[in-house]
C-alpha cells in the first residue's frame, strides 16, 4: 500500500518508529533528538489525515523487563512539543489494549519501550499478534530497526495482509540508498572508516561491485598497511584480518576500482587525548606510537578524489574524532562532502559514528542525505534485504 494516498480516516495506526534517541543518564534528558524529529512528517501526516497513531518504539537495550532507564516516557515531553498533543502513554501492552477501546481521532497513544517484552527481540509471533491487534493497519518508520526480524518490526506485518506500508522516512532513506546501490552517477566513491575491518568486510566486498573508487581511512586502515608489509607499531590491528585485507586489495585490481589508503598518518605516543604526536608515514610509524588520525597528505588526497566524485557515501570517521586534536581527517573529509554537494553531486552519510561526526562539524544540513539508520544502512550496502521492508511486501 502506498503511505501517501491511504485513507487513514477514524483508523488506528500501529506506527513503527526509532525513537531510540541518546539521552543523559542522570538527568534522562533528551541529547540530540534528531530520530524523533524524523518521524514527524509521518505522524503529522496520519493525524492531519484524521488516524490515530499507536506508536511502538525501542529504546536501548534492556535485559530484564522494564528498567526505569530505558523508559519511553523520558522522551513524552519532548514529543508532545514537538506534535503539540497530549500523548496517551501506556506503560505496558495490557493497558493499550484497555485504552485502545476508546481512542478518538485527535488523540496520540505511544506503548512503552517493546523491549520491555523479551519476546520483542525473540520475533514471537503470539507478542507480534497482540501487538496487531491493537490496530487496524500497520505503518513502519523505524528504518533504523529495519535490519532486526523483531515482533514489532517483521512479524507484526502478517498480521495486515494488505493494509501495511512504509512511512516517508522509510521511504526516503530507501530512495537515497537505492540512488547509490542502483544506478550511481560516476564516479562513485566510497568512504570507508572507523574502528574495525571485521565490521566492514561486507559492506567493502560489495561495494567493490559499484564503486570507482573506496578511500579507507580510520583504525581499519592499519591491517590493510600491515597486510601490504607495512609497520604500524601499535595502531589498531586485525592481525586475523590481513587475508581479508589482502583478498579485498586484489579484488579492487581486477575490478579496477581504486583503494586509497592513508599515506601519513598523525601518531601518537599513547591512547590519550593529549599524548604527543608525530606526522608519520602510515607505512612506518615506529614502534609503540599509533595511528589515530589520517595525516596532511592523506587529508589533500582523499579530499581531491572526494571533489571530483559525483556521488559519494561515507560511513566511518578518518580517526578519533571525538577528540579535537585527532578531528582533522573526519573534519576535513565532511567540508570535503558538502563542498561537493553544493557542486551537485549526491553525498550519503551513513552509520552511527559518521552521523554524530557530522553533526559534531555541524555539516549535517550541507549533505544531501545523512541516514537515521546504523546497522540497517550497513546492512543494505553490503546487499542483504532488510527483514522489515521484505515484511512490507
Ligand atoms: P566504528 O564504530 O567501527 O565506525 O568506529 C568508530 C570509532 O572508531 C570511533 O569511536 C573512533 O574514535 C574510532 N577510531 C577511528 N580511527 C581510529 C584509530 N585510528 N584508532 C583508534 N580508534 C579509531
Amino acid at each position: 500500500m502506498e503511505f501517501s494516498t491511504y485513507s487513514f480516516s477514524t483508523k488506528k495506526v500501529l506506527l513503527r518508529v526509532d525513537f531510540n534517541v541518546p539521552i543523559d543518564k542522570v538527568t534522562f534528558e533528551i541529547l540530540d533528538d534528531k530520530r524523533i524529529k524524523a518521524a514527524l512528517p509521518t505522524i503529522n501526516h496520519i493525524i492531519n489525515h484524521n488516524g490515530i497513531p499507536i506508536l511502538l518504539s525501542h529504546f536501548g537495550r534492556p535485559k530484564n523487563g522494564p528498567e526505569n532507564q530505558f523508559s519511553l516516557i523520558h522522551i513524552v515531553k519532548r514529543l508532545e512539543e514537538l506534535i503539540q498533543k497530549p500523548i496517551i502513554f501506556c506503560k505496558n501492552v495490557e493497558e493499550a489494549e484497555r485504552r485502545c477501546k476508546d481512542v478518538c481521532p485527535g488523540e496520540v497513544m505511544l506503548l512503552e519501550n517493546v523491549r520491555f517484552y523479551p519476546e520483542e527481540t525473540q520475533g514471537d509471533l503470539a507478542f507480534a499478534e497482540r501487538l496487531a491487534s491493537l490496530g487496524d493497519c500497520y505503518v513502519n518508520d523505524a528504518f533504523g530497526s529495519a535490519h532486526r526480524a523483531h515482533a514489532s518490526t517483521t512479524q507484526i506485518a502478517r498480521h495486515f495482509p494488505t493494509d501495511k506500508m512504509m512511512g516517508f522516512l522509510m521511504a526516503e532513506e530507501l530512495a537515497c540508498a537505492n540512488k547509490i546501490l542502483q544506478n550511481p552517477q560516476k564516479p562513485f566513491t566510497a568512504i570507508v572508516g572507523g574502528a574495525k575491518v571485521s565490521d566492514k568486510v561486507l559492506i567493502i566486498e560489495n561495494l567493490l561491485n559499484i564503486a570507482s573508487d573506496i578511500i579507507i581511512g580510520g583504525g581499519m586502515a592499519y591491517t590493510f598497511v600491515y597486510a601490504q608489509g607495512g609497520s604500524v607499531g601499535s595502531s589498531l590491528l586485525e592481525k586475523d584480518k590481513v587475508d581479508v585485507a589482502l583478498s579485498i586489495l586484489h579484488k579492487a585490481k581486477e575490478k579496477g576500482v581504486n583503494i586509497h589508503l592513508p599515506q601519513d598518518s598523525i601518531a601518537a605516543s599513547s591512547f590519550l587525548e593529549h599524548a604527543e604526536t608525530t606526522i608519520v608515514p602510515t607505512h612506518s610509524i615506529p614502534y609503540n606510537w599509533m595511528g589515530l588520525d589520517i595525516g596532511p597528505e592523506s587529508i589533500a588526497r582523499f579530499c581531491e578524489v572526494v571533489s571530483k566524485s559525483k556521488t559519494i557515501l561515507w560511513n566511518g570517521p578518518m580517526g578519533v574524532f571525538e577528540w579535537e586534536r585527532f578531528e582533522l581527517g573526519t573534519k576535513s573529509l565532511a567540508v570535503a562532502l558538502a563542498e561537493a554537494t553544493e557542486k551537485g553531486s549526491f553525498t550519503l552519510v551513513g552509520g552511527g559514528d559518521s552521523a554524530s561526526a557530522i553533526a559534531k562539524f555541524k555539516l549535517s544540513h550541507r549533505v544531501s542525505h545523512v541516514s537515521t539508520g546504523g546497522g540497517a544502512l550497513l546492512e543494505l550496502f553490503e546487499g542483504k534485504e532488510l527483514p522489515g521492508i521484505k515484511a512490507l511486501t
